[in-house]
């Protein structure tokens, strides 16, 4: 079997040589243990994020969804689906009775996703999946009628976020790092108004498109733009910071720079409020709800996916350089 081990901590932008793919031989199943084969695997920003704080070398995280194909757990029999946070192996083993039960370590049978596709175990119906609906509707708590702004629009947490402020009535701004992107928010998925983050003036953006002001921030990015959006911020605004990747590729573990934010924060009495998506212990709940929102067409799921293990890498470093229209995902 093969996988990734992550030998140093990144200085910038990740390196080819930041990795090594090891050989790993697996012994013959003892009783209890169940053999999987990956067929999906995740690449994602906190990936990048959380090597600051990591012990170097260590295998490369992630989620994956595979396929049980040697089995001597009779609840586990072969051809079982399951998604599991095993990170960069083509196969992995483990033992289902003594598998510890925290949000991230357990390893679940993928639900039945009626006939969508398994990949999105590490997508809509996986960790970003959850991420967008707790995230936003217990973080925001959005009512109809209220102005949402996103960014990172175009990504893999973004689009569903923005998606389900949608459904939810809101009027929604979304910001991305391509006009291709914004044309696809505004023209495929609905978004009220989008913009190319790169090239527009933001305050002036906001302005424009946001005259009654901004209700809910979903912050996927953190950085300068974050503070000019809290500061087009009403009355009893609520941000849910997510994530910060504007700053992934700085060591996290010096001490950030400072913001004039306060000011505003406090004027208008905004709520600011960071979280994990492990958070929600049960995570059921959103599924529940995003499935048929899918099947019905009120929610829209794109995938950009890289075919090959070997590949993985590549579509790690295309993901962080936006190359991904949703969720960037790797076919083993
Ligand atoms: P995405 O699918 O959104 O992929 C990352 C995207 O980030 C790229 O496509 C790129 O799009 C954008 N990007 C890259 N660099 C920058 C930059 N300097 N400034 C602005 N945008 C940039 O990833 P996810 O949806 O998986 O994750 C989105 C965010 O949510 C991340 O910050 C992640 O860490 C966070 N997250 C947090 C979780 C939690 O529990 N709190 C759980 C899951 C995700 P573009 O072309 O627009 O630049």
């Amino acid at each position: 079997a093969r996988k990734y081990v992550v030998k140093n901590h990144f200085k910038g932008v990740p390196k080819r040589e930041d990795y090594e793919l090891v050989e790993f031989v697996i012994p013959p199943l003892i009783d209890g243990e169940v053999l999987v084969k990956a067929e999906w695997i995740s690449v994602d920003p906190y990936l990048r994020a959380y090597n600051s704080y990591q012990a170097v070398p260590y295998d490369q995280f992630s989620y994956q969804v595979g396929v049980v194909v040697e089995s001597k757990d009779s609840n586990y029999p072969v051809g079982t689906r399951v998604v599991a946070h095993k990170g960069w192996c083509d196969h992995y083993v483990f033992t289902p009775s003594t598998q510890p039960n925290t949000p991230k370590d357990r390893i679940y049978k993928l639900p039945d996703l009626q006939g969508l596709s398994p990949s999105l175990g590490v997508g809509a119906v996986g960790m970003p999946g959850a991420t967008a609906y707790f995230g936003f509707l217990e973080i925001c708590k959005p009512k109809a009628g209220e102005t949402v702004v996103v960014t990172g629009a175009a990504g893999a947490v973004g689009s569903l976020v923005g998606q389900i402020a949608k459904i939810k009535g809101c009027r929604v701004i979304g910001f991305a790092g391509t006009d291709d992107k914004v044309k696809w928010l505004e023209e495929e998925l609905g978004f009220d108004k989008a913009f190319n983050y790169k090239t527009v003036d933001v305050p002036a953006a906001l302005k424009e498109a946001a005259p009654n002001g901004i209700d809910c921030y979903f912050d996927n990015v953190g950085g300068e733009i974050s503070s000019q959006i809290i500061s087009k911020m009403n009355v009893y605004g609520r941000v849910s910071v997510c994530g910060s990747i504007s700053a992934y590729n700085e060591d996290l573990t010096k001490l950030p720079k400072a913001t004039i934010l306060q000011p505003s924060l406090v004027f208008n009495q905004i709520k600011v409020e960071g979280f994990l998506v492990w958070r929600w212990n049960d995570q059921s709940k959103a599924f529940a709800e995003i499935i048929p929102w899918i099947q019905s067409g009120k929610l829209k799921v794109k995938e950009h996916v890289t075919e090959g293990f070997d590949k993985l890498f590549d579509a790690f470093i295309g993901m962080l350089a936006g190359e991904n229209y949703g969720k960037a995902v790797v076919k083993v």
